[in-house]
C-alpha cells in the first residue's frame, strides 16, 4: 500500500516548469523522459449556464510519470522532493496520503498523486511529517515598494 503522496493545488500552478526541470535535473534524466509533466488544459470557453459563456476553463496540472519514485534518496536525507522545493508558486506538497487528502478534503481544484508504492524509508513512517513547502516558507513577505522618485523643481 502506497503511504506517501503529492498534493497539487492546480488552481494556483502557473505552468512555469520549474518542477520538471529540477525533477529531470534531480534524477539526470536524458531527453525525451520525464518524472513530472505539466498538462494544458485549455483554454475554452465555458457553457452559458458559466457566467453567460464569459468565463474560460484554462488549467495547468502537473502529472507525475511513472519515472517518479517520491525522490525517494532525498526524503531518507530528511529533504522534500525536489519539485515541491522548487515549485515557485507554492502550490505543491508532500506528506502520507492521510495527510494530503485532509488538506485536499478543505479545497477544491486539487489533486492527489501517490505515483508509486516505494519503500521510502522515513523515520515513524505513521507520525513524522516533513515540512510543507509552505510551513518551511512560512508568511509571504509584502513586496517592497520603490521609494518614490524626489519631487522635480520647475
Ligand atoms: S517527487 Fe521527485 S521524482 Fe517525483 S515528480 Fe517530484 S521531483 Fe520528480
Ligand atoms: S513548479 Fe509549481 S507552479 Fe511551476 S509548473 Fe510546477 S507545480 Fe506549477
Amino acid at each position: 500500500m502506497p503511504k506517501y503522496a503529492l498534493l497539487i493545488d492546480y488552481e494556483y500552478c502557473t505552468g512555469c516548469e520549474s518542477c520538471v526541470v529540477a525533477c529531470k535535473m534531480e534524477h539526470d534524466m536524458p531527453i525525451g523522459k520525464w518524472g513530472i509533466r505539466v498538462h494544458d488544459d485549455g483554454p475554452w470557453q465555458m457553457n452559458e449556464e458559466h457566467e453567460g459563456g464569459k468565463s474560460f476553463n484554462w488549467n495547468k496540472i502537473p502529472v507525475p510519470t511513472d519515472m517518479c519514485d517520491l525522490c525517494a534518496d532525498r526524503l531518507a536525507e530528511g529533504k522534500k522532493p525536489t519539485c515541491v522545493h522548487h515549485c515557485l508558486a507554492f502550490c505543491m506538497d508532500f506528506g502520507t496520503i492521510a495527510e494530503m487528502a485532509a488538506k485536499l478534503a478543505e479545497k477544491p481544484k486539487q489533486v492527489l498523486f501517490a505515483p508509486c508504492d516505494c519503500d521510502i524509508d522515513l523515520p515513524g513512517a505513521d507520525d513524522f511529517v516533513i515540512p510543507t513547502a509552505k510551513a518551511a516558507a512560512g508568511p509571504r513577505p509584502r513586496p517592497k515598494m520603490a521609494p518614490k522618485p524626489p519631487a522635480l523643481r520647475a
